[in-house]
C-alpha cells in the first residue's frame, strides 16, 4: 500500500542469524529429582533398568501352563502370587497359580487367564476360554529396554517426566543451571503498578509480560525496573545487567525516534545490530553482545514486545539455556470472517480459534493496532499471514499458532 518493505529483514533470517551465534551458556549441576522440575537435562538419560523389570501379570486371574490345560477339566490352585510377594516354591504339573496385577509370573507361565473367564469351586478352577500364548503377561523390558535413551539432553522436565524418571530409580539428575536474565523497561512515561499516574504517564506493562514469560521458561530473572530515558542511568543499568546476568532484555527505545540515543550507548558498550523486521507488529528489534551478556532490545509497544519475545527471544533463550528448540505448533483454520492485511510483512494477528461445524475456525480480536494490548488477552492464537498475502476473504484457509505451544 505504498509502504516500502523491501529493506526489511525476514523473520526467518533474523532467527537463523541469531541462533547461529548462540550456544548453551549454562553449566551442568546435579539436582535431586524433585528439585529438577522445570530444569533442562544436561545429558541423555539412559535407562539403568528394564521396565518392567520382570515378567508380570497385566490382570487379576490365574497363571497357567498351556500344556496343563484340557478343555473342561479344572486345574487345582497351587498357591498365590501378589504384587511384591512372588509365588514361592515348586509349581506342580496340572496346577494353576492365583495371580494379581503386577505380580511376577512364576517361571514357566505361558499365559494369565483373567478372573472373569474362569469359574472357581474352592481350589478347583475351570477355564472358560483357551488362552493365547503370552496372553496378559507384561514382558521384561517391553516398555523400556535396559540402556535405552528415555529422555534426550535438552529436555525440560515437566510433571510428565518426573514419574518416568522415578520409575527408573533415578535419584539425582544432571541439569543445567537456570539462565539468568536481566530485564528493564525504558521510558520517562512509565510508572510501576501501585503508584499514581501523572498526566502523560502510563503503567509499565511490558516488564510484567516479559517476567511472566521468563518464569514460565524457568529462567532466573533480575528485574532492574524502569530506567528513564537518561544516558547516565541507562549506561549504569546496561553495565550492571552485563555484569550480573547471561542475557539482558529491554523494552522500548529501539524505534527510529529513540534508537540513536540507545544505539550510541550500545555501540560503545558492545556490538548490537538494530534490525527492521518484516513482521507486523514488532518491526524494530535489536540484538547483539554486551561484553559478557547477550542483548535483546524489544520494541516498546506492548503487543510488538510480546510478538518479538515469542517469535525471536523465546527460541534464543531456549538455545542459551541448553533446551531443545521445537518449532511452535501451527495449524490450518478457516477464516470465519474477512481479515485485513496488506502485502509486505509477515502478520501475527491476534485471533480467537474455535471448533466450527466444518473444523477449526478463527476470528480476529478486532483492532490489530500494536498498542491495543487488550486484544492479546482475548486471543488464544496468532493468525500467521504470509508476507506476500493481501486481504483474506471469509472461508479462506489460514495458519494459526496456538499460544503457549512451546511451553505447555
Ligand atoms: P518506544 O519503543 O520506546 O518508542 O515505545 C513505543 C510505545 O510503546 C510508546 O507508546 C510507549 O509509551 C509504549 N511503551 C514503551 N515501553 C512500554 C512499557 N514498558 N509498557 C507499556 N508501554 C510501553
Ligand atoms: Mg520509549
Amino acid at each position: 500500500m505504498g509502504f516500502d518493505t523491501s529493506g526489511l529483514l525476514p523473520l526467518s533470517d533474523a532467527l537463523q542469524g541469531m541462533l547461529e551465534q548462540l550456544a548453551c551458556c549454562c553449566d551442568c549441576e546435579q539436582q535431586p529429582l524433585p528439585e529438577a522440575l522445570g530444569r533442562v537435562l544436561a545429558s541423555d538419560i539412559a535407562s539403568p533398568l528394564a521396565v518392567p523389570p520382570f515378567d508380570n501379570s497385566a490382570m487379576d486371574g490365574y497363571a497357567v501352563r498351556l500344556s496343563d490345560l484340557t478343555a473342561g477339566t479344572p486345574l487345582i490352585m497351587a498357591g498365590k502370587a501378589f504384587a511384591g510377594q512372588p509365588y514361592q516354591g515348586e509349581w506342580p504339573g496340572g496346577h494353576c497359580v492365583r495371580i494379581m496385577t503386577g505380580a511376577p509370573v512364576p517361571a514357566g507361565t505361558d499365559a494369565v487367564v483373567m478372573q472373569e473367564e474362569t469359574q472357581a469351586d474352592g481350589d478347583r478352577i475351570t477355564f472358560l476360554t483357551q488362552p493365547e500364548p503370552g496372553q496378559n503377561i507384561r514382558r521384561t523390558g517391553s516398555d523400556i529396554g535396559k540402556g535405552a535413551c528415555v529422555l534426550p539432553a535438552g529436555t525440560r522436565l515437566t510433571p510428565r517426566e518426573m514419574p518416568l524418571l522415578a520409575s527408573l530409580g533415578v535419584a539425582t539428575v544432571a541439569v543445567r543451571r537456570p539462565l539468568k536474565v536481566a530485564i528493564f523497561s525504558t521510558g520517562d512515561e512509565l510508572k510501576p503498578v501501585g503508584t499514581p499516574l501523572a498526566h502523560g504517564d502510563i503503567y509499565d506493562s511490558n516488564r510484567y509480560g516479559v517476567r511472566a514469560m521468563l518464569a514460565r521458561m524457568g529462567c532466573d530473572c533480575l528485574d532492574l525496573g524502569i530506567i528513564p530515558d537518561d544516558p547516565a542511568q541507562l549506561r549504569a543499568a546496561f553495565i550492571r545487567a552485563d555484569e550480573e546476568a547471561d542475557v539482558l532484555i529491554t523494552t522500548g527505545g529501539v524505534s527510529v525516534g529513540e534508537a540513536d540515543f540507545t544505539k550510541q550507548l550500545l555501540d560503545e558498550l558492545g556490538e548490537i545490530g538494530f534490525w527492521k523486521l518484516a513482521i507486523k507488529p514488532g518491526k524494530p528489534f535489536a540484538f547483539g553482545r554486551l561484553p559478557r551478556a547477550w542483548f535483546f532490545g524489544l520494541p516498546g509497544n506492548p503487543v510488538s514486545a510480546m510478538v518479538t519475545f515469542d517469535q525471536l527471544v523465546q527460541p534464543a533463550l531456549a538455545k542459551l539455556a541448553g533446551q531443545r528448540f521445537e518449532r511452535p505448533l501451527q495449524l490450518q483454520a478457516i477464516a470465519a470472517e474477512p481479515l485485513k492485511k496488506s502485502p509486505g510483512r509477515l502478520d501475527f494477528q491476534r485471533g480467537i480459534m474455535s471448533q466450527g461445524p466444518n473444523g477449526l475456525e478463527v476470528r480476529s480480536t478486532g483492532s490489530q493496532d500494536s498498542a491495543v494490548f487488550s486484544s492479546l488477552s482475548r486471543a488464544n492464537c496468532y493468525i500467521v499471514l504470509e508476507r506476500e498475502r493481501g486481504r483474506v476473504a471469509a472461508g479462506e484457509t489460514v495458519t494459526v499458532e496456538p499460544f503457549g505451544g512451546l511451553l505447555l
